[in-house]
């Protein structure tokens, strides 16, 4: 059986690899199995699943691939993970790719599905355009359409006929796997000194690259092992990190935080993994359209959902409050135009509550944390001596 260490640096090898090794041995095992790329935040991957697919989160080079053609594409005031996204299209990191799945967020990625579609890359490439309106026979009957065209195009390729069976089946895998990854949360929201933050972060974005059956085992040897008490309790402030749901930060920005007296209890990272908060009905006689309703009743709060009816800055409180943090870090991609619009609305409802935060930008290759690391470090000092709230608002 496989320690902690173990199954995290193997996790940390899955989650960065960008040549998608392991995807690739699994496709040459059948012919009617598929890849299908998609990029965040939040695509249904229980329906690639169900067609015989396996859904490929692509998350950006980080800091692992140097940009020189990628540039070429975008202007320079935009985020950086579509260079990088870009310099691995051109570097052929995709081949063997059947597809790719690009869900509306921000005109970015509506932007880069168009230079896939240039580059003629895979056998086709799907604008996701996400509901807005979330009443199931407007809504969700426009998002059922979207997911049936994504079936038609995988059906082209494989011939596979989804049937309301598999996707049964596919549902009951994925609600397994955001149930494992919850309690892991869980586990950590109580006792962070037994795994860091970055380390969580592996194992999560390995779930992006291999088959769900495979990250399902991984999850419950890690809850299995940290179960057990491990390393000793340090005397650090808790905090919830949120902007960071799309464009990655690099994984020594993670580190930072952590060592600059913080433990992370709740983050936005890898949100797509999390999107759904608790189970799609595995047991109706239309799946699809329970993946639907899913999506338009249980997603969680994101810059890219309207809310009209139910308020992020609510919702992010509720959040906060419910892993007994003691701050916000307000982390978000430079130039990420849906992180940055919301962080007015979101900051203001930290300085009605009196909710300490702090806030700075990143780009996914970041390199330099000193000034974040002293920025976080007095956050965090700050909140540990003083017993009345600090605030770091605009507030008088
Ligand atoms: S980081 Fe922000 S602006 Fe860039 S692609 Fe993602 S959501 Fe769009």
């Amino acid at each position: 059986m496989d320690s902690l260490a173990e199954i995290i640096r193997k996790c940390e090898e899955l989650a960065f690899d960008l040549k998608f090794t392991r995807a690739k041995e699994w496709k040459s095992l059948d012919k009617t199995r598929v890849l299908v790329g998609h990029m965040p935040i939040y695509i249904p991957r229980e329906v690639v699943h169900a067609a015989n697919g396996l859904a490929i989160g692509i998350l950006g080079g980080g800091d692992k691939k140097l940009i020189i053609k990628g540039d070429a594409y975008y202007q320079s005031y935009i985020c950086h993970m579509p260079r990088s996204i870009l310099e691995l299209v051109m570097d052929g990191h995709f081949e063997g790719f059947d597809g790719f799945i690009f869900p509306s967020i921000c005109d970015v990625i509506r932007n880069l599905s168009g230079m896939f579609q240039l580059l003629g890359k895979g056998r086709f490439i799907k604008y996701l355009d996400l509901p807005q309106n979330f009443k199931r026979h407007i809504g969700g009957e426009f998002y059922k359409q979207e997911l049936q065209q994504i079936l038609e195009e995988i059906y082209k390729i494989n011939g596979v006929k989804v049937t309301p069976e598999r996707l049964r089946h596919s549902i009951l895998l994925f609600n397994k796997n955001r149930r494992l990854t919850e309690q892991i949360y869980n586990i950590r929201q109580e006792f962070p000194w037994r795994m860091t933050a970055a380390d969580l972060y592996h194992i999560v974005r390995a779930g992006y690259v291999i088959p769900v059956e495979e990250h399902n085992e991984i999850l419950e040897n890690v809850i299995r092992l940290i179960q057990e008490e491990r390393g000793d309790p340090l005397d650090k402030i808790r905090v919830m990190v949120i902007g960071a749901f799309c464009e990655q930060p690099p994984v020594g920005l993670i580190r930072t935080i952590e060592m600059a007296g913080c433990y992370i209890v709740e983050d936005d990272f890898l949100m797509g993994a999390r999107w759904i908060q608790g189970d799609i009905d595995p047991a109706g006689t239309d799946p699809l359209s329970d993946i639907c309703n899913a999506y338009l009743e249980k997603s969680t709060f994101s810059s890219s959902v309207y809310d009209v009816d139910n308020p992020k800055e609510d919702r992010m409180i509720k959040l906060m409050t419910d892993r007994k943090a003691d701050g916000i870090i307000f982390a978000a991609p430079s130039f990420c135009d849906p992180a940055l619009l919301d962080h007015p609305i979101l900051q203001k409802a930290c300085n009605d509550k009196n909710i300490r935060f702090i806030s700075f930008l990143y780009s996914e290759n970041t390199g330099q944390f000193k000034v974040i690391k002293e920025q976080v470090g007095t956050f965090s000092d700050s909140i540990k001596l003083w017993e009345e709230p600090v605030l770091f608002g605009n507030k008088e």
